[in-house]
């Protein structure tokens, strides 16, 4: 079996399907019990003769991971190789900025580019978002207002796109999916097409599928990823809030948690202004949430 680099573009369960170098696609299943490749892995695969099947013998180096932990405890991984996490927020349900900071967060966290999107904009505003979305550009976030449901701006959202890989997280509700059907445009597009063909009854739904988008790049969607909600570590924040964690390189402690410390340059930023001060209040109360969570003191 001659072995070549793939793409996973789709899973179910244990089957996959593979995007080849030479642009086809085929159906694979996995070797072993222990290898789990998820969507955006790139894979070693080969045909299995006789078969019309591939198999999957490797799953290369992953630059980053999106994971949580599973009903038991253990950790799960949802898609691997993320380039952006578009964050999403709307004019309804009222936006949450703690929680759009908490995806960012993760994201600088598994290196990935984030940039946030507010959808609905052909509601009425809640007030204040300009300021908040003026302040994210500031610390070098870009910040896009579209209509999933009208359409408006919906270029400047697949421009955050274009390059590479990307998945759009956010609060239940504020257009996730009606986004990616906006961006899909056409049904045909979805890679759900393998499951009919081989007759065998082998099949079950795809749960997770890598789409092409028509004007480059690609999202990696399903139920996990639509879910997912960063769990994080303390120490973790600390370095998530990238303003913060900027500032933080005057503080006058490397361990600085910017609280109650002697000499710290954040809690400085934020009385001049430099910091946001909504930034650093979200900054502190995850903080003190993922400190409750993991028994830590702060
Ligand atoms: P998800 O939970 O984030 O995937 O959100 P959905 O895509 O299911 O959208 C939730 C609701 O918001 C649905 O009723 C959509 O029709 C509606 N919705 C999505 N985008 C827009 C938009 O741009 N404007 C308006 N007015 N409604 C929208
Ligand atoms: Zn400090």
């Amino acid at each position: 079996m001659i072995e070549q680099d793939a793409l996973v573009i789709a899973t179910y369960s244990r089957r996959m399907q593979l995007l080849l170098p030479d642009g086809r696609r085929v159906d694979a299943r996995i070797k072993g019990k222990r290898l789990k490749p998820v969507c955006g892995d790139h894979v070693e695969a080969g045909p299995i003769p006789g078969e019309a099947d591939w198999l999957i013998t490797a799953i290369c180096e992953r630059r980053n991971q999106l994971t949580r932990p599973n009903l038991r405890g253990k950790i799960e991984v949802l898609a691997a190789n993320v380039d952006t996490l578009l964050v999403m927020a709307a004019a309804t349900p009222e936006p949450d900025w703690s929680i759009v900071d908490r995806y960012l967060c993760a994201a600088e966290l598994i290196g990935a580019s984030a940039a946030v999107v507010f959808n609905k904009v052909d509601l009425p505003c809640p007030e204040g978002v300009d300021e908040i979305l003026d302040d994210y550009v500031r610390i070098g976030y870009q910040a896009v207002r579209c209509s999933a449901k009208t359409g408006r701006n919906i270029d400047a959202v697949t421009g955050l796109m274009r390059d590479g890989v990307s998945i759009i997280v956010g609060q239940s509700g504020v257009g996730k999916s009606s986004l990616i059907n906006r961006l899909l445009e056409d049904d045909r597009l979805r890679v759900g097409a393998v499951s009919e063909k081989s007759g065998e009854g082998r099949h079950t739904t795809v749960n997770s599928a890598m789409l092409q988008l028509p004007g480059g790049g690609a999202v990696i969607d399903s139920p996990g990823v639509r879910d997912y909600a960063p769990a994080l570590q303390a120490d973790e924040v600390v370095v998530g809030y990238r303003e913060i964690a900027a500032a933080a390189q005057a503080c006058r402690f490397a361990n600085c948690r910017h609280l109650r410390e002697p000499g710290c340059a954040v809690k400085e930023a934020v009385e001049k202004g430099t910091i946001s001060k909504r930034r650093y209040d979200s900054y502190r109360h995850l903080l003190a949430l993922t400190a409750k969570l993991t028994g830590g003191q702060y």
